[in-house]
């Protein structure tokens, strides 16, 4: 009978603790995938969960001996360091040392050196291997070791009363933080590869991949979107399609990888030039959409003025040559007659059909003529 209770215990609290992998494996991906470019915040977040993953843990210890108990409580807190930073490190160590000071008993100031000691195990072992080394499981065969040797801290106790200790619950302990370690280690690893590769789909589903610049299926996106928030909020935004002029002359004259420079140039150049919150987009072969909101038609008319001289201006050196290009700008904006992201796309591109009829090398605004008189193309 009471061996069944007891097995009943292990089987409860092996559910509870994978249970709690589990959970903290789902957080953790989830946090980076959200988080992935906002480090500050992610390693706050990640610092909270390894933290409450400890002290989760530390309700499911198994007391050994009086004041002494068993737990993973110091996987989250080595994995802290490799897997979330630093300061999610810190955060974990410093979260689980409190809980283990709440709950006292003779173990106390031993338990939180444990801790801090399994923390800055993490600590160095992530510096000591570079981030490229912990995709894969390798640098968790270093980590486990290292963080099992916390349960030495029992020494701090006397002697004579720290050796029984320590051949009774350090070995346990120490089992413990390496089989916890390398399973724990083992799921963040996979997660964050996951949440890699996830990211890596999308960037490459949503980029150019030439110009790095968000593709036409991004830029969809965005316009349906940007344009639904402009109407709820009644705020501006305009639309410019910039087309190269006589892209194709480049092409012929100088060889495809020739126009493809002009490309890239030209990308930079424009990212380089709109703000943050505008999106620059490769529409097709060399057209570009700038999406530019809270801009209304004058700022985006000027701007788009701006841009065609900086295109004029731009000298691209491609095998000892430097080349020149000029580009016509079609200018749109959201109102009544283009009340939707299709609408302003077909304004944008009837604006650049007149600029190209009046000349090229300048900028029409949808339904008025071109604002600038014809300037000889170089
Ligand atoms: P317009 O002034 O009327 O715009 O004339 P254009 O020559 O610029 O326009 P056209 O549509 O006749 O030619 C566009 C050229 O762009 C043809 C195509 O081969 C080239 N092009 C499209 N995508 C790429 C690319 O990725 N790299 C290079 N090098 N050329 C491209
Ligand atoms: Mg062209
Ligand atoms: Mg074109």
């Amino acid at each position: 009978m009471e061996e069944s209770s007891a097995t009943g215990t292990i089987v409860t609290a092996l559910a509870g603790g994978i249970g709690l992998l589990a959970l903290m494996t789902l957080i953790y991906g989830t946090v980076l995938y959200r988080l992935g470019d906002r480090p500050r915040l992610r390693q706050l977040c990640l610092g909270l969960m390894f933290g409450a993953g400890g002290v989760a843990a530390m309700l499911q210890s198994v007391p050994i001996l009086p004041g002494i108990y068993l737990d993973v409580k110091t996987v989250p807190v080595a994995l802290a360091a490799p897997f979330g930073g630093p300061l999610a490190a810190v955060l974990a160590a410093g979260l689980v040392s409190a809980g283990r000071v709440a709950v006292g008993g003779a173990g106390m100031v031993s338990g939180v050196i444990g801790i801090l000691a399994a923390g800055a195990a993490g600590l160095l072992v992530r510096r000591l291997v570079p981030v490229s080394g912990w995709r894969t499981a390798r640098p968790l065969f270093i980590l486990a070791p290292v963080a099992a040797l916390h349960p030495l801290s029992i020494f701090v106790l006397p002697w004579e009363v720290a050796l029984p200790i320590f051949v009774d619950g350090g070995l346990p302990i120490a089992l413990f933080t390496v089989g916890g370690i390398l399973m724990l280690g083992t799921m963040l690893g996979r997660e964050r590869r996951r949440v890699d590769t996830e990211k890596m789909l999308r960037d490459a589903a949503l980029s150019d991949p030439l110009t790095g610049l968000a593709n036409r299926r991004a830029f969809f996106a965005a316009i349906d979107r940007t344009v639904s928030g402009a109407l709820r909020h009644e705020t501006p935004v305009s639309l410019l399609m910039l087309d190269i002029d006589h892209f194709k002359a480049v092409n012929d004259s100088r060889g495809h990888d020739a126009g493809d420079a002009v490309l890239v140039a030209l990308s930079r150049l424009l990212q380089r030039s709109v703000r943050q919150s505008d999106m620059v987009a490769r529409f097709g072969g060399e057209e570009f959409a700038i999406l530019l909101p809270n801009a209304p038609i004058d700022g985006a008319s000027l701007l788009a003025e701006r841009l065609r001289c900086a295109v004029r201006d731009l000298a691209i050196a491609q095998d000892g040559a430097v080349l020149h290009v000029t580009a016509s700008i079609g200018v749109s904006t959201l109102s009544a007659g283009t009340d939707r992201a299709d609408a302003m796309i077909k304004a944008a591109d009837m604006a650049l059909y007149r600029a190209k009829q009046g000349g090229r090398d300048r900028v029409c605004r949808h339904q008025e003529a071109a604002v600038k008189e014809p300037v000889p193309v170089s």
